[in-house]
């Protein structure tokens, strides 16, 4: 079976020494943000276009000291019989995933043997998710994508499983304390990383925390 995957890297797992996560890089994203820190990877190549019996063969060929598969693009879960070939031929290792939370259907059918989450909510869920995210160069319309991240919200709220949001802080786009706040109250109890996508001043990057503390006590907020 085709699948557009363009690289698997290893790296070293910090929680359990001498063990590794092998990271997949899927092909192809339904969204086309302005800042993107992998557009490359947003589009279905075809120089990508592979097998994905290679794929896995490349993967078992470090399976016994592989402790994760991390499932990484663009957005892997749009790549719904790639990743069921994967997560048969894990068992036993822990998968994690990375998505932009844009498709709740697949996220669910593969629920319960995805270990780790991370969710990437790229704007607030109002009119700059269009402006911010590009959706409508793309598969479907800004509001039909953000009732399906709230959806994917709503499985993972109500899941066991561990869970991280990410968001982007970006000087001109998204930087406001209050676009930051709409997110928070989003995802509510998430633990929650912001990573500045250029050098931000330490006294913006405290202030943000505070204020997002402040209103959202609930939420673990780094940076
Ligand atoms: S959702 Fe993520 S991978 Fe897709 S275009 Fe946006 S930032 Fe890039």
């Amino acid at each position: 079976m085709d699948c557009f995957i363009s690289s698997i890297k290893a790296s070293v797992n910090k929680e359990y020494p001498g063990k590794i996560t092998q990271t997949v890089y899927f092909n192809g994203c339904n969204m086309g943000c302005n800042f993107c820190p992998n557009p490359k990877l947003t589009e279905f190549s075809s120089s990508c276009r592979t097998d994905i019996k290679l794929i896995i063969s490349e993967i078992a060929k470090k399976k016994d000291i592989t402790d994760c598969i991390c499932l990484s693009g663009g957005e892997p879960l749009l790549q719904k019989d790639a990743v069921r070939e994967i997560i048969k031929f894990a068992k036993g290792i822990n998968i994690a995933v990375k998505t932009n939370g844009t498709n709740p259907s697949v996220l669910s059918t593969f629920l319960k043997y995805i270990d780790i989450f991370d969710l990437y909510l790229i704007a607030p869920l109002n009119d700059k998710f269009k402006r911010n995210t590009g959706t409508t160069a793309r598969f479907n319309d800004a509001g039909e994508m953000i009732s399906a991240i709230r959806e994917s919200i709503s499985i993972l709220k109500a899941s066991n499983k561990y869970v991280t949001a990410h968001s982007y802080l970006v000087p001109g786009q998204l930087y406001r304390k209050e676009d930051f706040l709409l997110i928070a109250d989003e995802i509510k109890d998430f633990n929650w990383k912001i990573h500045p996508l250029e050098q931000v001043s330490k006294d913006y990057i405290n202030n943000l925390v505070k204020y997002i503390n402040k209103k959202c006590p609930n939420i673990k907020v780094v940076i």
